[in-house]
This record gives structure tokens, C-alpha cells and sequence, in this order.
């Protein structure tokens, strides 16, 4: 990456780009891009017998809903103007998917790989304590999520910290999302952003202009795809492909990249890589050489599910994917964009083709704030219901259904099963709403900006209802 590239400067053009498509009042969209508040820190940490000093970082970009929401990252590669960038597109993604949140972001800027679980454990509970002292955390104010670096673990860790020092605070499960299930997380979340991808991508194609546009047939199925970054977005998106049919041709990871044209098994792949360190020499598969190699390799749909700008002005023209889904936040430079829409490609914007993370975060606060299990309630209560339909019919047919049939038409709602519909529903509606704003407006070349035009009309809406702006 190329620390001169003000990744913040890249959304802000796009979002100038859309507003000339909005009705708002000029000092509207210049409160909506700004960044509301900024904590920039520096803390002490005994690592060995040595002093570390962590620069670290929570940027607000939102209060027009509250809490503000976004996750938090461990990169060596986090600075001040990448963690405003991504809190911007935090606004926005909810917004999109109508998850009433403000946008935020974190990151710790650290090598991860470097520290022990012991010492990383350290460091995310002084970053919390940090966070505690000037109110960035809490189920009203802030919540906190995994991104690039962080998992469940470090989300334990936090909801640990804020608990100690919120003793007595009912909903103190809500300060943070992404928890492990046994700590008040909700199942489903952990593939919530691959799932969000895969059911995004599936209703684009689904879509018969936008694929006529791109000379592709309709649905999912026998796509050939490639995707860059087997990391927690990644590896469940592929997976999520295969299993729904699509062929997953070329994967890439740090070491290099892989190819078969007649199809990768991704769990096979993934062992393969957990066993030898590597995803290269995978038996039957081609080795293309560089990580970026993938990028450039045939196939209908590109998936960039790892870090910013991967594709950009240099790569961009050698790009052979009719459809990029991106599934990182900002895989593309704008340059990149502008190259990609000449050349007739469909770019699925990150900020709502990942969406799926924040919407099942979403649906984590809200089951911490009403403290009982999603499904727990009206289980039972529909098994019943449905039995007692299933009886009727064979009364009435005098025909009786298998017990394998029946099983499936009694089987009451598992949390699972409500988490996968609400976000399927959510990414379909997200969908549908960015295409007719694209499809129905000849003016707008491209999906990213039908992105942000539906999500500044939905922010700009918010403030002009708040009374704020009359
Ligand atoms: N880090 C994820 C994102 O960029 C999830 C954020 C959240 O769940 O709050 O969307």
C-alpha cells in the first residue's frame, strides 16, 4: 500500500460524486463526510522486560444514530487516515441496511503475528481502559467489533475489561459485538460478512438487466470465481459459493496464489494450507505465483476479501473479471474504479456488499439488550403450530407425509436460522434498493455511487428529521 494514498480523501470523492445526486443542502453533506470525533492515542505496555509505546486509535465518524458502530483492527498498517476512512464507510454501510447506527472505527497499530496471546491480551485491555476514560465504549455510545486482525478472542477480552469497571450495568453485554456465542455472542455472526457477500453477489446476478448488461447468464451457478484473502470474510464467502453451486477457479493468500480452472475445493485447500504452512503445490492446482497474481487470472467474478488497494491504477486494466465483489473494505483505488467501469466491469461496492457483519452485529446488540436467546420465545410454539397444520393436511388428503418431510415442516426457528433469514432479507433489500436507484437513474455510471446516493439520502434524511439543519 502506499502510505502517501489518503484513503479518507478516496471516499470523500466518491461520496462528492453522489451528493450531485441528492437534494440536500450543502451544509448537510459537509457535516454528513466529516468525521465527528477523533481519539488518538499513545499507552504504555510491558512487553518482556521491555516498555512498548501503541499508538492506537477510535475515530467517530457519525452521531446522527447512536451508538456508533464499526470494528476494530491490529495492522501495522493502521494509520489516522485509515481508520477515519473506514469509519465513514461505517456510516454509510449501515445506513444501507438500514442497521440504526453512527459509523466508527478502530485499529491498534501492531503486527499482531509478533506479540503472544498474552501480551496481545495486555494490550487490547489498556486500549479498552483507554476507551473506558474518554467514553468511546458502550452499549449507547460506541460498540466495538472484530475487523482485519481481531476475533472473538479480543472481543472477550473487551467485554471482560468493561464489565470489571461497569459493575452492576445491566446491558454491559452490549458494549461490544462479535463475542464468542458462550459470552453473549449470537450465532451466525462469525460468517455473517462471507454469508452477507455470498447473498449480495447471488441477487445481483439474479438480476436479468444488470446481467445482460454484462453479457453473463443469469444466477449463481457455474460462475467462475477467484478469491484473494482465505481470512474469516473469505474462506466463508468461497465456501459459501461452492456449496451454492459457483466453480471457486483461483484463491491467493500472502505466499501466492493458486489456480484450477475446473475448480478449487476450499476446505481441502484450507487444510492443505493449516498442514504445510502454504496454499501453493495444492495438488492439481496451477501455482500463479504472487498474492496480486489472482487478480489477473480468468474467471466472471473477482472477490478481493483482504486489504485496501490491492487494485489500483497499475493492475486495474489487466483485471479479466466481469463482476469485482468487494469484500474488503477499499480493494480498489479510485483510479482502479474509473478503469473498471470504462472497461464495462461491475464493482460491487465494499460498503454494502459487506454489510453482513454490522447487520448480524446488529441483531447481537439487540439480543444482549433484550437478554433472552433469539428463537427462545416462539420455538416450541410453532413446532406445535406446525404439527398440528401438518395432521390437518393428511387428514384432509388422507395422504400422510415421510417422517424426513415431516421434520423439516414442523421445525421451529433456531437463533441461526432467524440470524441467516434476517441477514439474507437485509442483503436482498439492501440489493434491490442500490440497483433501482442505479438502473432507474441513466446519470449514474456506476453501483458505488447508487451506494452512497442511497445511503446520503438515508443520513441526510436523519439530520433533516432530527431538526438539526431546518
Ligand atoms: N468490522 C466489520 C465491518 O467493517 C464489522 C463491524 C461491526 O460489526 O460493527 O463492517
Amino acid at each position: 500500500m502506499n502510505p502517501e494514498y489518503s484513503f479518507f480523501d478516496a471516499v470523500c470523492k466518491s461520496f462528492d460524486k453522489a451528493s450531485k445526486f441528492t437534494n440536500f443542502d450543502a451544509g448537510i453533506l459537509e457535516q454528513i463526510k466529516q468525521c465527528n470525533s477523533v481519539l488518538r492515542m499513545h499507552f504504555p505496555v510491558k512487553i518482556g522486560d521491555k516498555i512498548e509505546v501503541i499508538k492506537a486509535y477510535r475515530v467517530q465518524h457519525s452521531h446522527h444514530k447512536q451508538p456508533c458502530k464499526g470494528g476494530i483492527r491490529f495492522s501495522e498498517m493502521v494509520n489516522l487516515d485509515e481508520v477515519m476512512a473506514l469509519a465513514a464507510l461505517m456510516t454509510y454501510k449501515c445506513a444501507i441496511v438500514d442497521v440504526p447506527f453512527g459509523g466508527a472505527k478502530g485499529g491498534i497499530s501492531i503486527d499482531p503475528k509478533k506479540y503472544s496471546p498474552y501480551e496481545l491480551e495486555k494490550i487490547t485491555r489498556r486500549y479498552t481502559s483507554e476507551l473506558i476514560k474518554k467514553k468511546f465504549i458502550g452499549p449507547g455510545e460506541d460498540v466495538p467489533a472484530p475487523d482485519y486482525g481481531t476475533g472473538e478472542r479480543e472481543m472477550a477480552w473487551i467485554l471482560d475489561t468493561y464489565t470489571a469497571m461497569h459493575p452492576g450495568e445491566i446491558d454491559s453485554l452490549a458494549c461490544v459485538t462479535g463475542k464468542p456465542v458462550s459470552q453473549g455472542g449470537v450465532r451466525g455472526r462469525k460468517e455473517a460478512t462471507g454469508l452477507g457477500v455470498f447473498y449480495g453477489i447471488r441477487e445481483v446476478c439474479n438480476n436479468q438487466k444488470v446481467m445482460d448488461r454484462l453479457g453473463l447468464s443469469i444466477g449463481i451457478e457455474g460462475k467462475k470465481i477467484i478469491v484473494q484473502g482465505l481470512g474469516n470474510v473469505g474462506y466463508h464467502a468461497a465456501k459459501f459459493f461452492q456449496e451454492n453451486g459457483a466453480i471457486i477457479v483461483g484463491l491467493a493468500e500472502y505466499e501466492g496464489s493458486i489456480y484450477n480452472d475446473f475448480g478449487l475445493d476450499v476446505e481441502a485447500v484450507f487444510q492443505h494450507r493449516k498442514s504445510t504452512g502454504s496454499i501453493l503445490d495444492y495438488p492439481g492446482a496451477q501455482n500463479l505465483g504472487k498474492n496480486t497474481d489472482a487478480l489477473e487470472a480468468p474467471c466472471d467474478i473477482l472477490v478481493p476479501a483482504a486489504l485496501e488497494n490491492v487494485i489500483n491504477g497499475e493492475n486495474a486494466s489487466r483485471v479479466q473479471a466481469k463482476i469485482i465483489g468487494e469484500a474488503a473494505n477499499g480493494p480498489l483505488t479510485p483510479e482502479a474504479d474509473e478503469i473498471l467501469i470504462n472497461k464495462g466491469a461491475l464493482v460491487i461496492p465494499d460498503m454494502y456488499l459487506n454489510a453482513g457483519g454490522v447487520t448480524v452485529s446488529y441483531f447481537e446488540w439487540v439480543k444482549n439488550l433484550s437478554h433472552v436467546r433469539y428463537g427462545r420465545v416462539e420455538k416450541r410454539f410453532m413446532e406445535n403450530q406446525n404439527a398440528n397444520l401438518v395432521s390437518q393436511i393428511e387428514e384432509m388428503t388422507g395422504k400422510s407425509v415421510t417422517d424426513i418431510q415431516k421434520k423439516l415442516l414442523v421445525h421451529g426457528p433456531d437463533e441461526i436460522d432467524l440470524v441467516r433469514s434476517g441477514l439474507e432479507d437485509t442483503m436482498i433489500k439492501a440489493t434491490n434498493e442500490i440497483l433501482d436507484c442505479w438502473i432507474g437513474n441513466p446519470e449514474i455510471k456506476d453501483m458505488r455511487t447508487a451506494a452512497f446516493v442511497v445511503a446520503i439520502n438515508k443520513v441526510g434524511t436523519s439530520y433533516s428529521e432530527l431538526g438539526i439543519f431546518p
